[in-house]
């Protein structure tokens, strides 16, 4: 620990997100309450369920990644909570360390795209919560980080379609427009903290396939179904 962050820790001890206990000042949790995030195995029951509701919305072919389930009550919604609304940037950094720890892409990741907060949304919050999260991750990947790839234009929820099919038809009422530069090349890495219905990271995906970005990979910091 540097000079510095132990001074900084006695004036402004951390508290862990978990638990409230008193940690160092460069930590978001205690060594026990990280053990008690439910990361998401290859093979458990919670990635076979994830991966099938993916498989609903997304191409097939599609490589989709989630990094702990969300318990209600538990470290992990903690977590996000925190990372949401109490602008501790500590959080995004360790949430992406823990991505290169626990997942193994199957292909290289080129680009990281996060999926964006509505521009009064923005403004209101000051930050979005994704922005350290990814931009720490392609430094981690050695990939590009396009913070402005997507862009919300509409903070209102698009309608599900039934279908994939209706899903591309319906595309007139995404909350996203595409911004990435045609120049961008291989895998793009769709980011988002929470997976519930998969509505918004379906938004995101078919705005940037059908502005003719067909190979994207989806992550989720947690997974809500
Ligand atoms: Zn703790």
């Amino acid at each position: 620990m540097g000079v510095l962050s132990f001074i900084l820790q006695d004036v402004f001890p951390q508290l862990c997100i978990g638990c409230g206990c008193m940690i160092p000042s460069d930590n978001a949790l205690c060594k026990a309450c990280e053990t008690k995030i439910a990361f998401m195995e290859e093979d458990s029951l919670e990635m076979i369920e994830f991966k099938a509701k993916c498989a609903l919305i997304f191409n097939e072919e599609t490589e989709v990644y989630a990094l702990f389930k969300f318990e209600k009550g538990g470290v992990g919604q903690k977590l996000i909570h925190a990372l949401k609304y109490k602008n501790r940037p500590i959080i995004g950094f360790h949430l992406s360390y823990f991505v290169s720890e626990k997942i193994r892409f199957k292909t290289p990741i080129s680009a990281i795209v996060p999926i964006p907060l509505h521009s009064k949304k923005l403004k209101k919050r000051g930050y979005n919560q994704l922005d350290i999260f990814s931009k720490n991750l392609s430094k981690i990947l050695q990939c590009d980080y396009f913070p402005e790839g997507l862009v919300r234009i509409s903070d209102s929820r698009a309608q599900a379609g039934r279908s994939k099919w209706d899903r591309e038809m319906r595309q007139e009422k995404s909350r996203f427009s595409s911004e990435l530069s045609r120049d961008v090349y291989g895998k793009i890495l769709l980011v988002d903290d929470v997976f519930t219905t998969g509505n918004t990271l379906s938004d995101a995906y078919y705005t940037l396939h059908l502005a003719g970005f067909k190979n994207i990979s989806i992550l989720t910091i947690a997974s809500d179904i």
